[in-house]
Order: C-alpha cells, then structure tokens, then sequence
C-alpha cells in the first residue's frame, strides 16, 4: 500500500477514534501498519502511569511554574512596580525612564529603513523559514557591516548568528558558555537584563565595579578577584547602558590582557557601538585580540531605531578556535525557535548599506545636544553630581544623601520626585547601583530642559544645608552675632 494511502487511513481513524472515546478518556487509534499488540502494551501501561498519578497528587488543579520561569526576573519592572507613586495631577508627566527612543515620536526610523522592509514583503521571497542563522545573504551584509570589529577585517558569514534582538543573542552567549554552578563577570552598575538571564538557570553574576570617578572604567584588581574556576566569561557593555561611558583602547587592552591570563572569553554587548558622542570614538574589543575569542553582540535596535523589529545578531571572533564545542553550542542554540524574523532578514542588506550617514549623525546630534543641555543645567543643581556620558543614550546623577536627609535612598528619591514634580527617573538600584539615578536622553529637547527644571525645583525644596552653610549665611545676616 502506498503510504499516503496509509496516511489517510490513519487520520480517518484517528477522527473515528476520538468521536467514539467517551470523553475524559484517552483515545486510542489504531494505525493499521503497527503491532496492535505491542500498541496496547504501551496503552495499559500509559493509562496504569495515569492512575498512579492520579491517585497520588491529582485531586485537584496543581499546576505549577517551573523552577526557570519562577526564578526569572526583572529588575527594572520589579522596582518600578513597587514604586508607591502618584504624580502631581497639576504637572504633565515626563518620563526620562523610558529605554524606548520610539516612543515619543521626535525619533524615527529613516525612510531607507523602512523601505527596505517594504520591499522584502512585497519581494514575497521572505515568508517561509531561513536558515537557523539567518538567511546567508543577510549574514553577508552583516558580515560586511562589521568588518571592522575584526583584525584583517574579513568576517565569514558562517561567524553571524541572527537572533530576536540583541537580547536573545545575549542569551545565546550566555547560555552556550555557561552550565548551571557557572559563573559570569558582569559590571556594576549595568543592563539589568544580564541578571535576568542567568539566574533562573543557577548561573551566578559576579558584579565587577564600574568606578564613576574614573570615567566608570572598570576596577581591574577588583575584577581579577572574582575570578575562579567556574567563570565561564567575562560580559562587557561598552558604550554602557546605564553609564553613557565609552572604554578606550588602553582600558580594553587591560580587559583583554586579564582575559588572556584565565583563558576567559569575552562577551561584548555592544548595541551601542555607534552611539558615540563627537570627541570619542568605540574600539571592538575584538579588533584589539586575537588570542581572546569574542562573541559581539549587537543589532539594529538602538542605532536604527527600532526595536521593535528584534533584529540582533551575534558575531563569532574566534580566530585560533578557542571556543571549541561552544560553538556548536551556540549554533544549537538556534535550533530552539528556529531562527529570527525573516521579512527583516530579507530587508538587513538594504537597511545595512543604504540608511545614510546624514540619518546617523542627526540622531547623535539630538543624544548629544540633550545630554549637554542636561549636564548644564543638573550641573547648578545643589546636591546632585551628573557625569556627563560619552555615548549611548543615558545620564547617570549622582545624589549627595547627605544633603536630602527627608529621601531615605534612590529609589525614595525617584518617587517623591514624581509625586511633586511628575519627572520620573529610574533609580540607580536598577542596575545595582543605589545612590544615583539614570535619566534617558531621547525625548524631545523642550522635556529634558523641562524635567530638569523640575528636578531642580525639587532638590532646592529638599536640600538640607551643613552646618558651615548655615554659619555662614547667618554671619551674613547678622554680623553682629559671634560664633
Ligand atoms: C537595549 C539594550 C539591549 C537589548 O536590545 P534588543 O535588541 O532590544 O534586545 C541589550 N543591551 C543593552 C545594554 C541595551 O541597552
């Protein structure tokens, strides 16, 4: 009998089969090319496992979350949840929370970009599945894109994995280096999301500082001390998210040199890489090594605007194939969703080449005109010490607690903030880094001059003066009083 034949006999009985079973029971279907013995072994056997099972613990509904799922949070949404807050209904409100530039409308994606989606629809070549890397003709582009994150600048389109976002191909990273009892080096403050990843999964983060005062380089002694035999790679966020800072190359070569001495690979989160404010320029950590294998994770998000497209990609630097079976791992790891969105594959190689400079440079002029405008003006603040970004789209300020005893900390901070003056900034806790907060630089100019205003307006009505202000301003006053 032909097997399509076949095949039609067993749908039919299988529709017979389950008209005919009482419900509530299984149903058996009989395809009639399988030993019916064997299949009614396997029948009572299913059905005795049901029972035991039933008797045991299935009384009642007992569904739970797996461990995974339970055990994966963010960190961001918890504390903004529990934030008690109630603007003032005689203010608008601005959020300068918000890591989305699209929201407000003052940033959008270049009509090049757009179009290129359109022609990958209507190309009608992009509906069905890809490669689980990504379509090649989409991995060449973005091969090409990056060339110069690599020594030689020649990247083989088998070294691009495309993935939902550079989020997921941070996961990727993450998990094909990393077993549960593992490790991973990952800075403080920094993207929450690294967190969020790993600890589900038993993998600990091991938070290395990020020092403010030094332009937030990382602390190398402090860094070098957390690690251990179970480190599995060092994750570095560069432009940083939440800093705005951008490493030079003396510092990477320091990174890569520690590196090099533990036989550790790096993970380079580097969304930002073109994020970078007139009179700084970002170095690929993987253009600085070849000993060091790098996987750079990055993709149209920020740079393009849209990330609601989930278009990311991870690049393989692994020039004297260190990484061994990871690799494999890795590109296991695609199998589990079977690739990323396809009509934006379709589009990368146009959206890649033809989305023009002039697009680029104006949106780093709005980062960097809002961050100097903020910087100027949060910098007269009493109380507050903003550090003035190098890339990326974010500020972190400092809070001198001395000076608002009636705030407890940052996160006290950030909600009297907006119950007075509707500005709501996310506490610097969000990135384990109480102490501070972190404004974003992507709204309209006219908002950010506004919310710091406001902010300003706050800190004078809270500001506690010292003791020294407060002798002096009453010699001021009354000069005839003797201290
Ligand atoms: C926004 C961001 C990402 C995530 O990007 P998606 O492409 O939206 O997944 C990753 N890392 C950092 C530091 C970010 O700020």
């Amino acid at each position: 009998m032909p097997s399509s034949v076949d095949n039609e006999d067993y749908k039919f009985q299988n529709r017979i089969g389950s008209r005919n079973t009482p419900s509530g029971s299984p149903s058996v279907v009989v395809p009639n090319n399988i030993d019916v013995a064997q299949l009614e072994l396997e029948t009572h056997q299913a059905q005795n496992f049901n029972d035991a099972a039933t008797m045991k613990c299935r009384g009642a509904w007992m569904v739970k979350g797996s461990a995974l799922s339970l055990n994966t949070h963010n960190r961001i949404r918890n504390i903004v949840e529990a934030l008690k807050i109630n603007p003032n209904p005689q203010k608008s409100m601005i959020p300068l929370s918000i890591g989305d530039p699209t929201i407000f409308g003052n940033l959008k994606a270049a009509d090049e970009t757009m179009k290129a989606v359109l022609r990958s629809v209507e190309s009608c070549k992009f509906n069905g599945y890809a490669h689980t890397q990504g379509h090649e003709a989409s991995r060449v582009a973005v091969a090409k894109y990056s060339a110069h994150q690599r020594i030689g600048g020649e990247i083989d389109p088998n070294d691009i994995v495309l993935c939902s976002g550079c989020s997921s191909a941070l996961e990727y990273c993450i998990l094909s280096l990393a077993d549960r009892g593992q490790n991973v080096l990952v800075p403080r403050p920094g993207f929450c999301l690294y967190h969020t990843l790993t600890e589900g999964l038993g993998i600990e983060v091991r938070y290395y500082d990020l020092l403010p005062e030094l332009n937030w380089r990382a602390d190398l002694k402090q860094l070098e001390s957390l690690i251990d035999e179970n480190t599995a790679a060092l994750l570095i966020n560069n432009p940083s998210n939440p800093c705005g800072s951008v490493f030079d190359k003396e510092h990477l070569l320091q990174l890569v040199d520690i590196c090099e001495r533990h036989y550790l690979p790096i993970i380079a989160d580097e969304i930002y890489e073109h994020f970078v404010f007139p009179g700084s320029r970002h170095v690929a950590v993987s253009s600085l090594t070849r000993e060091v294998p790098v996987l750079s994770c990055g993709g149209l998000t920020k740079r393009f605007l849209v990330p609601g497209w989930r278009m990311g990609w991870i690049i393989i630097h692994d020039q004297y194939k260190r990484l061994g079976n990871a690799i494999i791992g890795l590109k296991n790891m695609c199998g589990r969703i079977l690739g990323s969105n396809t009509i934006i594959q379709g589009a990368l190689p146009e959206i890649l080449t033809k989305t023009p400079q002039s697009y680029f440079d104006g949106v780093i002029g709005v980062l960097y005109s809002n961050a100097q405008l903020a910087y100027k003006l949060l910098k007269q603040v009493r109380g507050l010490n903003p550090i003035m970004p190098d890339g990326a789209m974010y500020m972190m300020i400092g809070i001198c607690f001395e000076r608002f005893p009636e705030l407890k900390d940052d996160t006290n901070f950030v909600e009297e903030l907006v119950n007075e003056q509707s500005v709501f900034c996310l506490p610097g806790s969000c990135f384990e880094f109480a102490g501070y907060m972190r404004i974003v630089l992507t709204v309209p100019s006219s908002m950010i001059e506004e919310a710091c205003l406001r902010i300003a307006e706050f800190c004078e009505v809270h500001y506690k003066k010292d003791i020294r202000d407060q002798i002096e301003e009453n010699l001021l006053d009354n000069p005839q009083i003797n201290y």
